[in-house]
């Protein structure tokens, strides 16, 4: 079954910097993929002007899109190094959720080192929850809740996470499109920084020459078969339905909790178990 996935990033390259090898391996499995620039990254240089900069920063966000194979691309204009946690930020990504309707979500993780990349996550986190449930009346749309919410790394690398994508085959793809983001890349060389990351998460965990890790902040299915450590992986790559994510609910302590009750699971593979 085609999935939508939803990528939310604070700026423009955050998503390929996060997980453009899971975007490519969407993309090849027929995935449709959408993403949602909440800023046009218009602080990160200063060379050019802040209209000037959006403006290139848009456009390098559509040529690495185009290398990755997705063209859906939402820019939500906010002030770079700025980003407010406000009513108006929050309908906006209510009703995108509704509109685009993912399976799938991805957004950064919560303790990342810029603040813009928190408050992403604080935003999508509280949109996710209120766009699934009929409770403000001026949120358009009809609720939507999605299945899963992976949280990915980019500034500051996770300390710990549950999930493990093998990106070996779209790595290639990944560094390249990192590469359209040439603003970026002339001061700082983020696609040899990437590209590293990558190798590292694939020879410490074991699942690939390349890899991206994630938290897992939310997935629904629950298994019968207990409690199963962190670093299992699920499957939404794989063509078996029963591949996806058993999520372990017995007998573990729920000790954190986001809003809307939406608990941190550690999960195992059901066929492992
Ligand atoms: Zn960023």
């Amino acid at each position: 079954m085609m999935k939508r996935i939803l990528v939310f990033a604070a700026h423009p390259d955050d998503d390929i910097i996060g997980c453009g090898g899971s975007l490519a391996k969407h993309v090849k499995l027929g995935n449709q993929v959408s993403v949602c620039y909440m800023t046009s990254g218009e602080a990160a240089s200063l060379d050019y002007s802040k209209g000037e900069l959006a403006r290139i920063r848009e456009g390098e966000a559509r040529n690495a899109a185009q290398v990755i194979g997705f063209q859906d691309l939402t820019y939500l204009r906010n002030s770079d190094g700025y980003l407010k946690y406000d009513q108006s930020n929050l309908k906006k990504l209510v009703e995108l959720v509704r509109e685009k309707q993912p399976h799938i979500v991805y957004v950064h993780h919560q303790s990342d080192g810029h603040q813009d990349h928190r408050i992403a996550f604080q935003l999508v986190n509280e949109s996710l929850g209120r766009a699934s449930a009929s409770l403000f009346q001026e949120y358009k749309g009809a609720p939507w809740s999605t299945e899963a919410v992976l949280a990915y790394e980019v500034w500051t690398p996770l300390s710990d996470f549950e999930y493990v994508e093998d990106i070996s085959e779209f790595i290639d793809k990944k560094t390249a499109a990192l590469r359209k983001h040439e603003s970026q890349i002339k001061s700082i060389p983020y696609d040899e920084a990437f590209e590293g990351l990558a190798r590292y998460r694939g020879a410490i965990t074991g699942k690939g020459k390349y890899c991206e890790v994630f938290k897992v902040i939310k997935h629904l299915t629950c298994s019968r078969r207990g409690f199963r450590p962190a670093r299992a992986t699920f499957s939404y790559a794989s063509a078996s339905a029963t591949a996806l994510v058993s999520v372990c609910l017995r007998g573990f302590p729920v000790s954190e909790r986001l809003n809307f009750g939406l608990p941190l699971f550690f999960f195992g593979r059901r066929g492992s178990e």
